[in-house]
C-alpha cells in the first residue's frame, strides 16, 4: 500500500498521494466557505494559469483534463477527468466534483483546440470535431451545471471565447474562429435566459496569448498546394505576432476579476489586439480593415 500524508491547509485539507511520481491533490472542501470553482482544460495554457491564481486565492479548484494522470498539475488544484465531448465523461465529471463539495460556485469553460486549414481544405468531419470540443464541449457541460446553479439561485459561468470570435482571422484557422462565433451568441442567449436566477455569465475574449494552442494546433488532413504561399506566410506572421504576445496570467487575472465582482458584465477583452481590433473593425471602412488585416498577416506580399 502507499503511504499518505495529510498537509493542512489554511482552509482546506490536502490529501496527497504519489501517483506516476507526480503528486495527486484530494480536496476536502465540505467543512469549509471556499467558494468551489471547475475549470475545464485546467492542464495547460490559460485554463493552469487560472487554475494556479485561484488556488493561490484560496478557492477550491478543481481543474479538468482529458489525461488527468499526465497533466501538469498546478499546486493545491485538484485534477478530475474531463472529456468535453463525451456527455457521460461531463456528466461523471460533474458528479464527482459534487460528491466531493457539495456544491459549484464557478464554471470556466476552457477547453478548446484550433483546427488549421483553409475552409476549403477541411472536411465536414473536421469541422464537426472542432465545433465538438469548442462550442458543443461548453453547452454540454454547461447543461450539466446549470440545475444545480439554478437549485442554488446563484452561480457564475465564464466562458473563454476569443478575439477570433469577434473578428474573423487570423487566416487559415476560419472553423476555429466560426466555433468562436457561435460560442459568442450562445453565450449572450444563456447570460439573458439565466440572470432572473442569480447565475452570472461573461465571455472573456483574450487576443493572441504566449501558449501551446499553436502548437497543439491540429491541420486538416487535406492540403491544397494551391494555398501554401498564403498560409506559409500568414503562419510566419501568426508566429511573429505570438512572440510578442502576453503571458496567460492576464488571463486568469481577468477572471479572478469577474469571480469577485458583484455585477460581472458580459463581455471581457483580454490584450490590446483584442481591444483595438473590434474597435477599428467599427470604425474603419470594410475595405481598409481588410486592406490592413491582409498586411498584418503578409497576404499580398510579393514572393
Ligand atoms: P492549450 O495550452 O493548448 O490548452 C488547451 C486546453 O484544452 C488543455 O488543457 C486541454 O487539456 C484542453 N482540452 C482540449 N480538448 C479537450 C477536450 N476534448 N476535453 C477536455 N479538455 C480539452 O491552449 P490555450 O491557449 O490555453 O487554450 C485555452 C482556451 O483559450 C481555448 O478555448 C482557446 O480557444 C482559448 N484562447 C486561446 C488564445 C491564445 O492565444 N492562446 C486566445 C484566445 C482564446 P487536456 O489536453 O489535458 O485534455
Amino acid at each position: 500500500m502507499r503511504s499518505q500524508r495529510v498537509v493542512q491547509a489554511p482552509t482546506h485539507a490536502y490529501e496527497i498521494r504519489p501517483v506516476n511520481s507526480k503528486r495527486i491533490v484530494k480536496l476536502d472542501v465540505s467543512m469549509s466557505s471556499q467558494q468551489v470553482v471547475l475549470i475545464t482544460g485546467g492542464s495547460s495554457g490559460i485554463g493552469q494559469s487560472i487554475a494556479r491564481l485561484l488556488a493561490r486565492k484560496d478557492f477550491a479548484v478543481f481543474g479538468a483534463s482529458r489525461n488527468p494522470h499526465t497533466a501538469e498539475h498546478a499546486p493545491g488544484v485538484e485534477v478530475l477527468p474531463l472529456d468535453v465531448r463525451s456527455d457521460e465523461s461531463v456528466r461523471a465529471c460533474v458528479d464527482t466534483l459534487l460528491g466531493r463539495a457539495g456544491r459549484l460556485n464557478v464554471l470556466v469553460n476552457n477547453a478548446g483546440y484550433m483546427l488549421g486549414g483553409a475552409v476549403e481544405e477541411v472536411t465536414i468531419e473536421e469541422a464537426r470535431a472542432q465545433f465538438e470540443t469548442n462550442f458543443f464541449g461548453t453547452m454540454r457541460t454547461v447543461k450539466a451545471v446549470l440545475p444545480l446553479m439554478r437549485q442554488q439561485r446563484s452561480g457564475t459561468i465564464i466562458n473563454i471565447s476569443s478575439l477570433a470570435g469577434l473578428v474573423p482571422g487570423p487566416p487559415f484557422c476560419g472553423m476555429y474562429s466560426a466555433s468562436k462565433f457561435a460560442l459568442e451568441a450562445y453565450t449572450e442567449h444563456l447570460w439573458r435566459e439565466v440572470k432572473p436566477f442569480g447565475i452570472h455569465v461573461s465571455l472573456v475574449e483574450p487576443g493572441s496569448i504566449k501558449t501551446k494552442l499553436t502548437s497543439n494546433r491540429q491541420e486538416a488532413a487535406e492540403r491544397l498546394g494551391d494555398y501554401d504561399r498564403w498560409r506559409r506566410r500568414a503562419l510566419e506572421a501568426t508566429r511573429r505576432l505570438e512572440e510578442n504576445a502576453p503571458e496567460p496570467t492576464l488571463v486568469a487575472d481577468a477572471v479572478l476579476s469577474i469571480i469577485e465582482s458583484e455585477s460581472p458584465k458580459l463581455r471581457y477583452k483580454v490584450g490590446k489586439d483584442a481591444t483595438w481590433l473590434p474597435r477599428l473593425r467599427q470604425i474603419l471602412p470594410g475595405s481598409m480593415f481588410e486592406k490592413q488585416l491582409r498586411k498584418t498577416f503578409d497576404l499580398d506580399a510579393m514572393e
